[in-house]
């Protein structure tokens, strides 16, 4: 899409949000309803553009796309109401008499740029929050997944009109023309990398930006829980969509004495879930593009494999791979997996492990397998991270009671359900006052002594 068509598409949205900014919540209510019929009649189709797209089995586009979609809009239909009511606060009594209140008010124009791996939710989850809060939204999906792209134009094309939600379809390079444009609000999830360009991109005109970026999640596991059961839900976590998962445990970091039956287990679990031969596995995803399968192919280089390995560029099949203590300057330790390598490294004391941990630090997700309270608090009091599970992987993403977002690396701001609400309304403060009181010593001349007015206040 030309520059100029975008800069047409951002001033027919402006024009549409000025005159509908004080639309009803109850109004877009009834679209967010529209949507899900919509979904409804097209559910079989979206399952059709993920598996065209990532291969992905329809139970794994089901649960951990289509769901979390109508869940999201269910959430909205059920609370929008209540969410975007005037809010009351308790007065200050520096102010007394007066109304205090906030009031919810949409950003304007959305700029939503998403990725690739779960591209039907992470475009549409954020999508529901922007819209519901009343703001527009111009988004572009991830060039990598054409087929999940034409179907959310499909969709949201049937729902809204474009001058309220428009898909713009590109790589990078419409990416950066988008970004050139002045938005209200900018939400972007992808790469840690990318994510810098587009704050930058919107520090130029002082907008506000959410950043949903990747990290290593840690999955540490002291040797107190089941040992089977544990691998099991680390291998489920790890190879759900062929480890491409922002939140897929990234390595496995186990106390020295139980490395090796953990190891057995992880073994015995992934060939439960796959077979002995993954790729003859209809639950098993592929590599989303050559590139990214190149990227994974060269992070085993020169490391030690104890199960899997094999893989098929032509057909983009990665088999589920265990690696063995991959070193700390390696490029399977220093960047992000995003794929199905698993490493295992192991420690020996919690000062070992802590500094692992410190290293890679500011993680998307935290996994940790201990029945051991102290072991657990010490954890997960003392490393930031987006998002903590104990003892299982990937679930907290599913409670639309809780934030997702990351901090520092793995980025900033939080959504899902009432938080996307929050993230995407500014909160205006309005204080309103009456003329029956006033306290005089406010005006000039100001009284000569302030010990009065110190102990009055003081006390208030
Ligand atoms: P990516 O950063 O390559 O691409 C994401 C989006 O950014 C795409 O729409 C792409 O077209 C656009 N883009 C790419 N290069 C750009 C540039 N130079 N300028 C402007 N826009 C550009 O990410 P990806 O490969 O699609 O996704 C993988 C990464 O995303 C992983 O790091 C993963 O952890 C992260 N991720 C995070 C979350 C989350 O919720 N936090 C979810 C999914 C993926």
């Amino acid at each position: 899409m030309k520059s100029s068509m975008i800069a047409e598409l951002k001033d027919s949205q402006q024009k549409f949000f000025s005159k509908h900014k004080n639309q009803p919540p109850k109004v877009r209510i009834q679209y967010l309803k529209k949507l899900n019929k919509i979904l409804e009649e097209k559910e079989k189709e979206v399952h059709e553009a993920l598996f065209q797209d990532l291969k992905k089995p329809e139970f794994e586009s089901y649960t951990s796309e289509f769901l979390m979609v109508q869940k999201e809009i269910k959430s909205f239909v059920k609370n929008l109401m209540e969410w975007a009511a005037p809010k009351r606060v308790s007065g200050s009594l520096l102010n007394f008499p007066s109304q205090d209140f906030l009031l919810s008010e949409p950003y304007g124009t959305v700029l939503m740029i998403s990725p690739w791996n779960y591209p039907f939710q992470l475009a549409m989850v954020p999508l529901i929050g922007a819209v519901a809060a009343g703001n527009t939204v111009v988004l572009k999906p991830s060039e990598s997944a054409p087929q999940t792209s034409k179907i959310l134009i499909e969709i949201l094309g049937t729902v809204f009109p474009k001058e309220w939600v428009s898909v713009v379809e590109g790589g990078p390079k419409v990416a950066q023309t988008l970004l050139q444009q002045q938005w209200d609000y900018i939400f972007y999830t992808g790469s840690t990398q990318v994510g810098k360009i587009v704050a930058k991109a919107a520090a130029e005109f002082l907008t506000p930006v959410t950043l949903e970026l990747g990290g290593k999640s840690p999955c540490v596991v002291d040797g107190t829980t089941p040992l089977q059961k544990t691998a099991r839900r680390i291998v489920w976590g790890k190879f759900l969509n062929c480890g491409q998962t922002c939140i897929a445990p990234d390595y496995i970091l186990v106390k020295r004495e139980h490395k090796e039956a953990l190891t057995v287990a992880v073994v015995k679990e992934i060939e439960n879930a796959f077979g002995t031969d993954a790729k003859n596995s209809k639950d098993y995803g592929r590599i989303i593009h050559k590139k990214h399968f190149d990227k994974l192919e060269a992070d085993l280089k020169n490391q030690k494999v104890i199960y899997g390995g094999q893989r098929d560029s032509k057909t983009l099949y990665f088999g589920p791979t265990v690696v063995d203590s991959p070193s700390m300057e390696s490029s399977l330790i220093q960047d992000e997996i995003f794929g199905p390598i698993l490493p295992i490294l192991s420690y020996d004391t919690l000062e070992d492990m802590e500094a692992v941990l410190t290293q890679l630090k500011n993680p998307l997700a935290f996994y940790v397998f201990s029945t051991n309270k102290r072991f657990i608090n010490r954890l997960i009091r003392n490393f930031p991270f987006g998002g903590a599970v104990v003892n299982d992987a990937l679930i907290h993403f599913t409670n639309t009671n809780l934030p997702f977002g990351g901090v520092g690396n793995s980025g900033h701001g939080a959504y899902h359900g009432k938080y996307s609400f929050d993230l995407m309304s500014h909160k205006k403060p309005v204080v309103k006052r009456s003329f029956w009181f006033d306290l005089p010593q406010r005006y000039a001349p100001y009284p000569k002594s302030l010990s009065l007015l110190k102990n009055i206040l003081k006390r208030l």
